[in-house]
């Protein structure tokens, strides 16, 4: 699989629905379809059981976490989760309701009280970092209260930017936080570069030198000293959050490297900048230790190809490329294998 929104066949998944029914017809379909079956299965929403209690036993499945730039994207992610039995996250980064249309953490919260599955889903708070991609320092530590104040049910401090000092501090300051609360907290060690604005240094180059890539030894003594419960690490992924109209770089990970992380550190991985990565190191990955994998480009971008069309079309486009992108991953029905403990 070669996720990536700018490749020609979207604009076929906008047009023609997948058992031919108008793109319309078909989405309307499965919304009510979804709304019924949450309405005869009253939901807790905040305040339930967490992610510290979502177990994924390594190797086994792997949990997808789709970021949420647009509101109207969430509830085609949702239905599509439901539709193939999958087990996922729905993610904002603070950079899609400063830079994009998620508008707030409450707006995003609320949208997730309306269409969120707790039986499919679960709400996590993607990269607060502690300097953000202007270089400005964000109050990370208010921000992440107030999401855990809101209801979301994982946080993540990206403290990427920083030393190795300042991102344990930052780091231990949030674990203590959110652990009192019963939340569990991503972190992470390395630089997966693309948020920053400017132009990258060429792929290439980065991969060849493993340029800001994690080290195993600096994400040993992390995750001790931090008790973070996932880490986001960086083995060639590139994050597409900015690029809206060209291609993503055709991106490749480090598996050796990669490996020697999950020796070091034998807690569950992440894998951020999904998008646009082939199946078949992503699939190699979940064998060392990538236990959950963020995807955004490839569902904002076939959102924004098809809203010119209309917001229905535009929907159905999120739905059916997280539906392929689900199907692409082997994640069927792997809502069986994570543990949920609610
Ligand atoms: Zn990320």
């Amino acid at each position: 699989m070669f996720i990536c929104g700018c490749a020609p066949g979207i604009l076929t998944y906008v047009f023609d629905s997948h058992d031919g029914r108008p793109a319309e017809t078909a989405w309307k379909h499965e919304m009510n379809l979804g709304n019924r079956e949450v309405a005869g299965h009253p939901l807790p929403t905040s305040g339930i059981a967490t992610g510290i209690q979502i177990g994924v036993r390594p190797a086994e499945t792997v949990i997808p976490a789709f970021n949420i730039p647009y509101l109207p994207m969430m509830e085609p992610v949702v239905a599509a989760l439901r539709e193939t039995d999958c087990f996922g996250m729905i993610a904002v980064a603070r950079l899609e309701w400063i830079k994009f249309e998620a508008r707030s953490l409450r707006a995003v919260h609320e949208e997730y009280e309306r269409v969120g599955d707790e039986r499919f889903t679960r709400l996590h708070l993607d990269h607060i970092p502690v300097i953000d991609e202007d270089n400005l320092r964000v109050d990370f530590e208010a921000e992440i209260r107030e999401a855990i104040r809101l209801g979301y049910q994982s946080v993540m401090v990206d403290g990427s930017r920083l030393s190795l000092e300042e991102n344990i501090q930052a780091t231990r300051r949030i674990t203590a936080i959110a652990h009192a609360a019963g939340i569990p907290v991503e972190a992470e060690l390395g630089a997966v570069l693309g948020h920053e604005a400017g132009p990258l240094p060429p792929y290439e180059e980065l991969f060849a030198t493993g340029k800001g890539f994690t080290s195993p030894e600096e994400a040993k003594r992390f995750v001790a000293e931090t008790e973070t419960d996932w880490l986001s690490v960086a083995v060639g992924s590139v994050h597409g959050a900015l690029m809206s109209h060209c291609q993503k770089v055709e991106a490749r990970l480090d598996l050796a490297h990669l490996q020697r992380i999950h020796e070091a550190t034998r807690i569950p991985l992440v894998l951020h900048g999904g998008s646009g990565i082939k199946t078949e190191y992503i699939l190699e990955a979940t064998r060392r230790g990538i236990a959950k994998i963020n995807i955004g480009t490839a569902i904002r971008q076939a959102y924004q190809a098809a809203l010119p069309i209309s917001l229905v079309s535009a929907q159905q486009a999120v739905h059916d490329t997280t539906v392929l992108i689900l199907r692409e991953l082997g994640l069927q029905g792997s809502r069986k294998l994570i543990h949920l403990d609610s």
